[in-house]
């Protein structure tokens, strides 16, 4: 982690909203806590609420002390104080022209400081995308300004719309001004695959298709929907969860390791495994699934069918990789909160059908950890051991999720958000997967809260001989 030493403007839209409060702000916080904000900077909130700078100020400041309770963290007040004197707020409409020529303005009398990095966060709807990259375009100086946005997932609904909107923000941004930010990318951990596979050639030894038998990737969660009814109900848990978090985790899995660290040459491996993704075939390839209380949770409809669980059997078409499974599970409402990468390697031809086989097992979610199964048998006498280490993620950085990326951003460094080819390729293993669902109209199984999700998942490794992983 390296401080920002250059002056820059943070536009954040939609700053009444709950990402802005829940994560952007105290991302904000995090960096001037860790001291790595530069000297001159402005936070600016930009939304249709009215509200004065100061109560702007104070809805951020709470939003950060709220957070810090529950992470049960002690609230540097010095780096609060500091930052809030950096913090305001411009009350507009995303669609009027005039209002962001009024923010211009308004920018004019809080700095007079020329050619600024302006960091454009969109922490709004998606519908309201469009008028703000037009607008953005339409008052500022030059196509040349450094203008950075970031665009938050959800990238469209679908493949389409995704590349209508890619299509939309290219007319008035290059590419390398466009930060798509997962914030699943952001997490530590999830960082620290590439990370190990860089620094540990045995670990690359593992990930090759030739001597990997399945992988299965586990993210359960064990809060319901709650608050989040409205979007997730029409979403479902395959756009929100596997569409970029759990596809993207599978990239960087099994993508090849470039030579060079730049964000273009890892974007590319990740954009090649991607598109080699093969979607299921079959509807025995999917399983969906409903938690019992879902429909009790407020504003969800009595006949919703929407799937808050999924497992899904996929493969890669590259000659390495071909015949290996890939299981994605994934559901709320679940026995645990624990997401989990295991690698299962192959057996020796002459090891008999009971040994276990060596695991690779990568946990990022609640504890950073990595852990190889292996199997010692001596005469009779046979062991399992093993191995785990204390923590994966190395000393650099605790920051947030959102944190790290705003970092990234900050610092012109594209490494993890994604490149549109990535997320169009993503979609087209989601489209595929919904249009087979609605192809064969497929059920979703009810399953008790606090379970493991239906059992019919244990049909979709079967198909394989193999098993999922459980702790
Ligand atoms: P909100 O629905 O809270 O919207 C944010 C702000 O945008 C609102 O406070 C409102 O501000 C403005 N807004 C809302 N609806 C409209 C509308 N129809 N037309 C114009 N402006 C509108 O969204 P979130 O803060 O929850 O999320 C923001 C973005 O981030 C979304 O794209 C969401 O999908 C994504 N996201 C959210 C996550 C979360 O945990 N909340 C997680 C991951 C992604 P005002 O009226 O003051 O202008």
């Amino acid at each position: 982690m390296y401080k920002i030493d250059k002056p820059f403007i943070f536009t954040l839209f939609g700053a009444s909203g709950d990402l802005a409060k829940i994560k952007i702000f105290p991302a904000l916080y995090q960096l001037a806590a860790h001291n790595l904000l530069p000297e001159d900077y402005l936070i600016i909130g930009f939304a249709r609420t009215p509200k004065t700078r100061e109560e702007f100020q104070k809805e951020f400041s709470e939003s950060i002390e709220r957070k810090e309770v529950r992470k049960k963290r002690k609230l540097n007040r010095r780096a609060l104080n500091k930052i809030l004197k950096h913090v305001c707020y411009f009350s507009g409409s995303y669609n009027k022209e005039e209002d962001f020529r009024a923010y211009k303005n308004f920018l004019r009398t809080l700095t007079k400081r020329k050619n600024l990095t302006h960091i454009a966060y969109y922490s709004v709807p998606p519908l309201v995308f469009e008028d703000i990259t037009r607008n953005l375009a339409a008052t500022r100086e030059s196509p040349d300004d450094d203008t950075r946005l970031i665009i938050e997932k959800p990238f469209g609904e679908s493949g389409n719309s995704a590349e209508k909107l890619f299509h939309f923000v290219s007319q008035f941004f290059r590419e390398d001004q466009v930060f798509l930010l997962d914030h699943y990318l952001g997490k530590n951990a999830v960082q620290s695959i590439l990370h190990l596979r860089h620094a540990n050639r045995f670990l690359n030894l593992m990930l090759q298709g030739r001597e990997v038998a399945n992988i299965q990737i586990t993210k359960f969660e064990d809060m319901g929907v709650k608050e989040r009814v409205g979007y997730f109900d029409h979403t479902g848990i395959i756009k929100d969860m596997i569409q970029s978090h759990l596809l993207e985790t599978i990239a960087l899995m099994t993508m090849s390791i470039p030579i060079t660290e730049s964000a273009a040459s890892i974007q590319r491996e990740r954009f090649s495994i991607l598109s080699a993704i093969v979607p299921p075939q079959t509807k025995h390839d999917i399983v969906l699934g409903q938690y019992e209380g879902y429909k009790k949770e407020k504003n969800v409809p009595q006949k919703s069918t929407t799937e808050t669980f999924t497992a899904l059997r996929l493969f890669i078409d590259q000659e390495s990789w071909h015949d290996v499974p890939i299981y994605l599970r994934t559901g709320k409402r679940m026995n645990e909160n624990h997401t989990f990468v295991v690698i299962e390697l192959k057996k020796f031809a002459f090891q008999s059908t009971d040994d276990e086989p060596n695991r690779l097992i990568i946990e990022l979610i609640p504890e950073e950890k990595i852990s190889i199964t292996l199997l010692n048998k001596q005469g009779m006498k046979t062991e399992y051991k093993q191995l785990v280490s204390d923590s994966i993620v190395g000393s650099g950085s605790n920051l947030p999720d959102h944190a790290n990326l705003i970092l990234d951003a900050m610092r012109g460094d594209k490494t993890n958000f994604l490149s549109f080819p990535e997320i169009i390729a993503t979609w087209r293993v989601t489209d595929h997967t919904l249009a087979l669902i609605k192809k064969h109209d497929l059920p979703t199984h009810l399953y008790a809260d606090g379970s493991r999700g239906p059992n019919l998942q244990d049909d979709l490794t079967q198909i394989d001989g193999f098993g999922w992983y459980e702790f």
